[in-house]
């Protein structure tokens, strides 16, 4: 752990990464929160039927060696504009409503952003192209997420990433998201009384989010239906309730910069979601 540095918003005294427990804002997790250091451990936790216990549990993960080790020299060496503050540095729980109606499926933390605020795609230009379309079609009481806190809050909304930990060049193995798969599959299970549409960010979002619905007994049409922006796609329970896919552009510089994707499209797909499954839509 590094020298102790001040909240942005608290002024509150941490170490990066930040301890269990330490009173981090919305941090799920205490000291004696148990934690998973191999797969088969993260498979044996994964199991609560406790959302809160899940966040908790994901938060102190450290089954995937090489992603802990870069997670934690990240919040340790900092990008030089964020060197005066601490870094989170530890896997991003979902976060949003605990019954939602809409879920988002992301890929993985960003480095410099979730991994430094603690909060899913808080604190970088993803995040801030996301947040404030969320905020156009009325699912963000804001239009900004900066850090926990902000005083957002996501409105029967809510979001994951399929992988849990900022990876190298944002690329995991295919070993570390069949290891974090637990997670999001679990989390799935406890939410699928209440979401009625799914939009995933990018072709890997929407990969990861028909892969965990098929782990939890859910069936997916065939031929497998294929990404695309506004591509729509129905997935069936084992009781027949189905819910709503939706594609979506990510929001990475890589798309947003080059006009991939716009504001008026993103704004589309959210809107659609947000117009899905309720008595209107
Ligand atoms: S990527 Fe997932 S399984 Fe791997 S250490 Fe992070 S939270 Fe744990």
């Amino acid at each position: 752990m590094s020298d102790l540095l001040p909240h942005p918003g608290t002024g509150e005294l941490f170490g990066s990464p930040v301890p269990p427990g330490a009173g981090w804002p919305g941090d799920p997790a205490a000291a004696d929160t148990p934690v998973a250091a191999t797969p088969a451990v993260v498979r044996r936790l994964a199991r609560t039927r406790d959302l809160r216990e899940l966040d908790a549990r994901v938060s102190v993960c450290r089954a995937c060696p090489r992603l802990v080790a870069w997670r934690e020299d990240v919040a340790r060496d900092k990008r030089a504009s964020y060197a005066g503050e601490p870094y989170w540095g530890r896997p991003i729980p979902g976060w949003g409503s605990p019954s939602p109606r809409v879920l988002i499926v992301g890929l993985a933390p960003a480095a410099n952003g979730a991994n430094r605020t603690g909060r899913i795609f808080t604190g970088d230009r993803s995040g801030d192209w996301l947040f404030a379309s969320l905020h156009r079609v009325g699912l963000a009481t804001r239009p900004i997420s900066v850090d926990a806190t902000d005083g957002q809050e996501l409105i029967d909304t809510r979001m994951v990433a399929t992988v849990r930990c900022a990876p190298p060049q944002n690329k995991p193995t295919t070993v570390e998201r069949d290891t974090c798969a637990p997670w999001i599959e679990a989390e799935l299970a406890l939410l699928v009384d209440s979401v009625r549409v799914v939009v995933a960010l990018g072709s890997i979002g929407w990969d990861a989010t028909l892969r965990s619905f098929r782990a939890i007994g859910w069936e997916v049409e065939r031929p497998k239906p294929r990404f695309g922006h506004g591509a729509e796609a129905t997935l069936t329970g084992p009781d027949g309730a189905t819910v709503v896919l939706l594609g979506c552009y990510h929001p990475s510089q890589q798309n947003t910069f080059t006009g991939r994707l716009t504001e008026p499209m993103l704004d589309d797909v959210l809107r659609r979601a947000a117009g899905t499954g309720t008595l209107s839509g």
